[in-house]
């Protein structure tokens, strides 16, 4: 028998065998099913969803000689007439080379002649929008008020250029594309009625590459089959067609992320002298940040992502924020438009790849000047933020641009409230809060490095630890970072420990807790520092700089100890002077703000 192509054999003989337009096949059937059959009939949508096999199958429907019938028997000879396509009756009229009015005139003329064998005489139009606007005219009469014995119908991929005269005079279907899920299980079907084994990365890519057609899946699946020896596999399909494939631009990204940028261009390199196109290359590196975009919006479907959520790694996922993965499809879709006119598509790829590496430190203008103006606020009113995560770990790893800011991110430099800018440099001396009582085998001793910044009290209660805070700056970064710190609370301690934050105003500013890295702040200097001296440091630092800390009192702050008693919850805050304003900013601060200004220099991608 001659060979047949997977779409040609596999075409839908029965309404039920039509995938994917549920909604146009119970319409069609319910109409032949109470003889409301209409003069006109205009299919609309996507290249190969089945437009003209629903016209064969509504042909079918009306001429089976058991028919109207919404269940067509496929065994007489109308019926096989026209799945062969050599019945009298239904003529099917190639619109795209049957354009003009002379092809409409012969038309008009054959109507008039009832049918040869069956109930009706259908003209299945093809590539409807095709004709001419004479010939739409000349057709218009005709549709309106045909011979009772003729259908009309049109099939067409873009209705919009089919006349609306036109269209008023036919009733319209809009099919839809065909769900990814439901190809791939056909592709499967087809596979194993061949005896093909089939690995489900390569049916889903298939499937994938065919946007929602069934026929464009089926010719591509054919010619997979071609090369495939019996056993269909995605690595195969990757070196016949000269595809990248995920897993291969992971690996890139895996170089790039471990800022092993010469690796990359390597594996770039390598591709490209497998023969794999710069074209696909960049389309698949386009693809692959498209899906992490849409994963890292949350998106479920793989239908959309167009990829397996699980063929990405989390680190991957995780090391991008939204921001940066625009950046990234941006960059590399208009590098596709880009090469057309480039010296050399090559050094273009080359330049792409190389950027990847700084794509961690991409940010938008607007939230480099939302952090300048921020930062800018706080040194004004002497308090001094945090830098928030992100930028904090991009400028860890250029480390030549000068320590000040990553010191300050790390150990957190700030004074208290925004309202009052102060500058704490030593609590005052008098007995600090109790950290509240211990529980079963631990203390609050041994937490009290991973307790946030800013922690004014801690009471281990019902409700579990609370810890107080009076600033609501500091408050408001604990919370930020809530679930970190109690994931690492409740592994030294236990893992039920729930860990509440609290804001209260009334709790006075000496620090329950100490900072824990507090004694490289301060230089040993022959001076004792005065009070009024800003350090880097300078709120929360007194016990474990203490050798270098000229602190008049007589002994470190209690604070620490675990004391029985819960009462004394008010403490007085610290009695030295308050420096106010931009006039007090020191050299550290000053420094901190030009480092910052070159490092967002640095930064500006786009
Ligand atoms: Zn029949």
């Amino acid at each position: 028998m001659a060979y047949e192509v997977t779409a040609t054999r596999k075409r839908p003989q029965r309404f039920e065998d039509l995938v994917g337009q549920e909604f146009v096949v119970s319409t069609l059937k319910n109409a032949i099913e109470q003889g409301r059959i209409a003069h006109a009939y205009l299919f609309s949508g996507p290249r190969g969803v089945g437009k003209t096999t629903s016209a064969r199958l509504l042909a079918k429907a009306l001429n089976c000689v058991h028919g109207p019938t919404a269940e067509p028997c496929g065994e007489c000879d109308n019926c096989k007439g026209i799945a062969k396509g050599s019945s009298l009756d239904v003529i099917e009229i190639d619109g795209a080379s049957n354009t003009g009015v002379n092809d409409v005139r012969v038309i008009k003329e054959e109507v008039m002649f009832p049918p040869t064998s069956s109930r009706y005489k259908i003209y299945i139009i093809d590539e409807g929008h095709m004709l001419s606007q004479s010939a739409f005219n000349a057709l218009l009469k005709t549709i309106e008020e045909p011979p009772e014995y003729v259908v009309f119908i049109f099939a067409t991929t873009e209705t919009q250029k089919v006349p609306a005269t036109i269209r008023s005079r036919c009733q319209q279907f809009n099919f839809q594309l065909i769900p990814l899920e439901t190809i791939k299980g056909l592709l499967a079907q087809a596979a194993s009625e061949m005896g093909i084994e089939a690995e489900d990365e390569a049916l889903f890519w298939i499937a994938k590459e065919s946007t929602g057609s069934m026929r464009d899946a089926y010719t591509l699946f054919d010619q997979v089959v071609a090369f495939s020896n019996g056993k269909i596999t995605l690595a195969q399909i990757r070196e016949k067609l000269g595809l990248v494939g995920v897993d291969r631009i992971n690996a890139i990204m895996q170089d790039v992320l471990s800022k092993n940028n010469g690796e990359a261009l390597s594996k770039v390199q390598a591709l490209l002298a497998k023969g794999v196109s710069i074209d696909q290359i960049i389309k698949d590196f386009t693809e692959y940040f498209r899906s992490l975009l849409l994963i890292r919006k949350g998106v479920k479907s793989e239908n959309v992502i167009g990829e397996q959520i699980s063929s990405f790694p989390a680190d991957i996922i995780n090391a991008y924020n939204e921001e940066q993965l625009e950046a990234a499809l941006d960059m590399f879709l208009n590098l596709y438009r880009d090469i057309r006119y480039s010296l050399n598509p090559r050094f273009e790829l080359e330049l792409a790849i190389s950027k990847l590496s700084k794509l961690r430190y991409v940010a938008s203008t607007a939230s480099v000047i939302e952090q300048l103006a921020r930062l800018k606020n706080d040194l004004i009113n002497g308090t001094i933020t945090p830098l928030n995560p992100s930028l904090a770990d991009q400028k860890s790893v250029e480390p030549e641009k000068g320590p000040a800011v990553s010191t300050v991110s790390a150990s957190s430099v700030a004074a208290p409230v925004e309202e009052k800018p102060v500058e704490v440099v030593a609590p005052e001396p008098e007995p600090a809060p109790a950290p509240a009582a211990p529980a079963n085998n631990w203390n609050v001793e041994d937490i009290k490095d991973l307790l946030p910044q800013g922690t004014q009290k801690v009471e281990n209660t019902e409700d579990g630890l609370v810890l107080t805070f009076n600033n609501k700056f500091f408050y408001q970064m604990a919370y930020r970072n809530l679930v970190n710190v109690r994931e690492k609370i409740q592994q030294r301690t236990s893992p039920d420990l729930n860990v509440v934050l609290s804001y209260s105003e009334n709790i006075m500013d000496t620090p329950a807790t100490a900072p824990v890295e507090a004694a490289p702040v301060v230089e040993p200097e022959p001076e004792p520092a005065p009070v009024s001296e800003p350090v880097p440091e300078p709120v929360q630092a007194p016990i474990e700089a203490a050798p270098a800390e000229p602190i008049p009192s007589e002994e470190p702050t209690a604070v620490e100890e675990p004391v029985e008693t819960e009462e004394p919850e008010v403490v007085d805050a610290c009695a030295c002077e308050k420096p106010q304003g931009p006039a007090k900013m020191s050299e550290e601060q000053r420094n901190l703000l030009n480092d910052l200004m070159l490092c967002f220099d640095g930064r500006e991608e786009r």
